[in-house]
């Protein structure tokens, strides 16, 4: 397998990574170059071995090699590691692999403490925080004996006359109880023998010959006088040398004005309030971790939430107002007199009662949940009920009210108090982190402090902004920095991992990258090409597989992959910049690149007849209680930057909405006012990219329910019929005629300690799932096995006298899947072939239903090629009967809408409203529409 022309590879040795002989997956023994610091794009129709080229191939072999590199433990396990499928790779560079999975299981992680923003900011908070007494309000400061004199002399005007006295007792003895009881003798001895023969007690002084003079049983307001003084520059030093006997002794100094109106200050070397003496915690990086148990609020552990009175339950629906009831508990006729305080104490408050709840300002709805004056609050009402609780009844009525809720002590910071405590600009670290991106990046850039502070934070605020600037530049102003990781998308959770890692200014790396455009509206597609050179330009290798023109235009180097999918796919049909692509003669992406082939816009657009879901008042996130139609039996288009509201108004809002009606949603669903026309459709299907199947075996072929027919045909058998086997025989997913080894899967799972499992193929059946005599029956020649091993477009003719299968078998292949294998394990799919196998399913039903079909960015993995298949499957839905409603980026979609749902303006806050909605055409006449100015340029208008 040398026979690589080795001229090309002495050339360029050094600057490029080498790959030779690949042929994992449908790869079909390629050699290729990939320049080293360059930015290259793999393109390629979807199952042309993109993915199995960037990610199992390139990637695998990087990864592999970097734990080569690592300790001889970690490299045991490496023999057990499975090698790629190639000859050889030169020059690979330690590999990083950014993909659109969303993987964080840590309920805690969030966008900060991923971007290791929150790293920084704790020790940003540590070394510069001011801590405030949250009693007095006053600053919370550790004094030395030099500092204080200084303090004491800039604030005592000069001559004035002053003592320097320390408290008798420490301030944990005064708290204690059993000092109370004890006698004053020992410790007034003590202290004479220390030289100390003077008290002070409510501005008396006591002078001590003997121990007993003291007249007092206790200490309480008792200071010992260590020196009298006249303010003035001149004693700086003997007040220095005072204050340290004050501090050697008791920790702290007070001082004491004489004559009239006396004044005093308190110094101590504790972090303590001086004013009321509550005690803090010096800042450190770890009190501001909500994973550490000394950092985490003791309440609710650094979660924000607790288990308790879970509000959303006890306002089950906020679009109703006080007087009708929408605070649930209150509407029972035993807890009347509740409510009638409650509107009593609102009319007093000036709180409407006949506006919706959610519509009430934020301190009108704190008010009535905590109370204030003479109203208890709801919490009150619910502590009330907890006395209650010997009655049953009144134990299940709370059981109805518990749930997660906001932790009472921290309100969802995680942090304990002291650490709340410490303030930046007035800012505690839970609150900067409720900053989205976008108002952290004014809070940070207008940040200022003082010069000593500045030099302190200097390098950590040089981190912080860049790393929240590398947020804003991948598009996610929106996000909140708590916003937890589990709860984001996977186009913006690959998104974060891309601003991470340039964080991490990491270079001679070779970074792997998975669509990172998916997410992505087309205005913010220059700021990514621009964040990728970037990451090249600081001595990066970086990969890309995509399909985006723009991406292309800007690649140095272009990998085309096909010409077509799965066993056509597989060769390198194009390798070199997108100039001399574009004069390539084979490459199915030139000829959409020179306009050859082109995704049509429609002639006409279907018409908006009287069917329609109208959506009223709409406001989950940052919808702004927003109303609107979406005409059924056509093809309608949501679009909007990242972050306007798509996913929260077609996820939470609309599919979970109409879920619900149907009784077959039991989660939470966004907050609307009302859904009408629901009756209109008699089903509402989400066609999305998650898997078909866990196991290996579920394939496409069980997944549109063909296999059946495949089974009878075997069955039908003369071989089959003397046997007497029945098509059960024939299945994988029942005992009988399935190897019982690996239970008809084919591979048996070996569990690693440290590494993922590794599937092995199973050695009883080699592979082929089914028991020897099963093996043994043919048809027109081949087995049951030898039958999955064919492609669908091979089966079709295979098959071609059984038409109950050919006719599924050609939704499969119509859909663009002609190419994968009938038994190709479910596992094995890519989110967009998962998808369209679904698409398939539905239409291989052929029933005519009125069924509303959301997809979710459908061209995830699409190349211009697929799309044209993609939207002929549309057509063929709506044909029979279906309605299209479909969240996408993609102009080449948007622009053969019948009717675009255009959000924004912008993402987060500046979102959430209907920007325009109308044809394609209608959308370029709106001038505040981003989504308009786009597809102008695409409808030539
Ligand atoms: P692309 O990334 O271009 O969409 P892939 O590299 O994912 O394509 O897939 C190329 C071909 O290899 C397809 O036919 C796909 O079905 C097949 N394939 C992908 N993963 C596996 C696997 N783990 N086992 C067997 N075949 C696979
Ligand atoms: P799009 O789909 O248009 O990108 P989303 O609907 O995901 O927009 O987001 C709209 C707004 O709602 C954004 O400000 C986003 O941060 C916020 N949001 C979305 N999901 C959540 C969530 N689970 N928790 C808190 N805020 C969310
Ligand atoms: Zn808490
Ligand atoms: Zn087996």
């Amino acid at each position: 397998m040398t026979e690589f022309s080795s001229m090309q590879a002495v050339k360029t040795k050094e600057e490029v990574i080498e790959v030779r002989g690949a042929r994992v997956h449908n790869l079909k023994n390629i050699s290729f170059h990939l320049p080293l610091n360059k930015l290259t794009v793999v393109t390629g129709v979807s199952g042309s071995g993109k993915s199995s080229l960037a990610f199992d191939t390139i990637y695998a072999e990087g990864q592999r090699r970097y734990v080569e590199s690592l300790s001889a433990y970690a490299r045991q396990f490496l023999e057990r590691m499975n090698k790629p499928d190639v000859d050889e790779i030169i020059g690979i560079a330690p590999a990083i692999a950014i993909r659109q999975k969303n993987q964080t299981r840590n309920p805690r992680s969030t966008v900060a403490t991923q971007t290791e923003i929150y790293d920084y900011l704790r020790l940003l908070y540590a070394r510069v925080g001011q801590t405030f007494c949250h009693v007095c309000g006053r600053e919370v400061k550790k004094d030395a004996p030099e500092s204080a004199a200084d303090e004491i002399l800039s604030i005592l005007e000069n001559g004035t006359r002053f003592y320097v006295l320390f408290p008798a007792q420490h301030t944990e003895d005064v708290q204690s109880p059993k000092s109370k009881a004890q006698s004053p003798i020992p410790h007034l001895m003590s202290l004479m023998q220390n030289g100390f023969t003077r008290l002070f007690r409510d501005g008396e002084m006591i002078d001590l010959q003997k121990p007993e003079d003291y007249p007092f049983a206790d200490f309480e307001n008792t200071f010992i006088l260590v020196d009298r003084l006249k303010a003035d520059t001149e004693i700086r030093q003997r007040l220095v040398d005072s204050l340290e006997i004050c501090f050697r002794e008791n920790g702290s100094a007070v001082i004491l004005t004489a004559g009239e109106n006396p004044q005093t200050l308190n110094f101590s070397e504790r972090f303590i309030c001086k004013y009321d003496g509550t005690i803090y915690e010096e800042p450190e990086p770890r009190l501001f971790s909500f994973n550490s148990p000394f950092g985490a609020c003791p309440t609710c552990q650094g979660f924000g939430n607790t288990i308790g009175i879970n509000y959303d339950l006890v306002v089950p629906n906020p679009l109703l107002s006080l007087k009708k009831n929408t605070v649930a508990p209150f509407s029972r006729p035993q807890y009347a007199w509740a409510k009638k305080e409650l509107m009593r104490f609102a009319e007093d408050m000036g709180i409407p009662t006949d506006v919706p709840f959610a519509d009430l300002e934020g301190w009108q709805k704190q008010a009535i949940f905590e109370g204030k004056g003479k109203w208890r609050g709801v919490s009150g009402f619910f502590k009330w009920l907890e006395t209650k609780k010997y009655k049953l009844h009144v134990r299940v009525f709370l059981s109805k009210f518990r749930g997660y809720a906001l932790c009472p002590d921290c309100r969802g910071g995680r942090l304990r108090q002291a650490a709340r405590d410490v303030k930046i600009d007035g800012k505690s670290l839970p609150e900067v982190v409720a900053f989205s991106i976008k108002d952290a990046t004014k809070f940070f850039d207008k940040l200022k402090l003082s010069e000593e502070r500045e030099q302190i934070a200097d390098k950590l605020l040089l981190e912080i902004r860049r790393r929240i600037k590398f947020l804003f530049d991948v598009g996610l102003d929106y996000l909140t920095l708590d916003r937890l990781a589990s709860t984001l998308s996977g186009g913006e959770a690959q998104r974060i991992q891309l601003a991470t890692n340039l964080g991490s200014s990491l270079v001679g790396a070779l970074y792997v990258l998975d669509e990172p455009s998916i997410g992505l509206h087309p205005r913010d597609n220059a700021r990514l090409i621009k964040i990728l050179e970037n990451l090249r330009d600081i001595g990066n290798t970086v990969l890309v597989v995509e399909h985006d023109e723009d991406m292309m235009r800007s690649a140095d180097y272009i990998l085309d992959i096909g010409i077509y999918a799965g066993e056509l796919g597989g060769n390198l049909v194009y390798a070199g910049d997108y100039k001399n692509l574009l004069k390539d003669r084979d490459s199915l992406t030139a000829k959409y690149l020179r306009g050859e082939s082109e995704i049509k816009v429609p002639n006409k657009r279907r018409e908006i007849g009287k069917r329609r879901l109208e959506i009223v008042g709409a406001r989950e996130h940052n919808l702004k209680n927003i109303t609107l139609e979406i005409p059924l039996d056509m093809l309608v288009c949501v679009t909007g930057v990242s972050g306007s509201g798509k996913s929260t108004l077609i996820h939470d809002v609309i599919y979970a909405g109409l879920k619900k009606q149907r009784g077959e949603w039991q989660a939470h669903v966004g907050l609307f006012k009302e859904i009408k026309g629901a009756d209109l459709i008699d089903d509402v299907i989400l066609v999305d990219q998650s898997p078909i199947g866990r196991t290996p075996r579920s394939n496409p072929v069980t997944y549109i329910k063909a296999y059946d027919a495949i089974r009878e045909v075997f069955s039908n058998t003369n071989a089959a019929k003397s046997k007497g086997f029945s098509p059960s025989h024939f299945s994988f997913n029942v005992p009988g005629g399935r190897c019982e080894t690996c239970q008809g899967s084919g591979t048996v799972t070996v569990e690693m300690q440290f590494l993922a499992d590794v599937e092995l193929t199973c050695e009883d059946c080699r592979g082929t799932r089914f028991k020897d005599e099963i093996l043994d029956v043919r048809y027109k020649g081949k087995n049951i096995a030898e039958v999955l091993q064919l492609t669908i477009r091979e089966a079709i003719l295979f098959f071609k006298d059984v038409n109950k299968l050919v006719n599924k078998l050609k939704v499969l292949d119509e859909v663009g899947l002609g190419y994968l294998r009938l038994g190709q394990s479910a596992t094995t799919l890519s989110g967009g072939e998962a998808q369209r196998v679904k698409l398939a399913a539905h239409l291989a039903q052929k029933t005519k239903s009125k069924t509303l079909f959301i997809f979710d960015e459908p061209t995830t993995g699409l190349h211009f090629e697929d799309i044209n298949k993609l939207l002929a499957a549309f057509r063929a839905l709506i044909d029979s009967g279906g309605s299209l409603l479909v969240i996408e980026h993609n102009l080449d979609v948007i622009k053969t809408a019948d009717y675009v749902i255009d959000l924004g303006p912008e993402g987060g806050i500046g979102g959430g409203e209907v920007v325009a909605t109308g044809t394609p055409e209608e959308i370029t006449e709106n001038q505040e529409s981003f989504t308009g100015r786009y597809l102008k340029q695409v409808l030539k208008v």
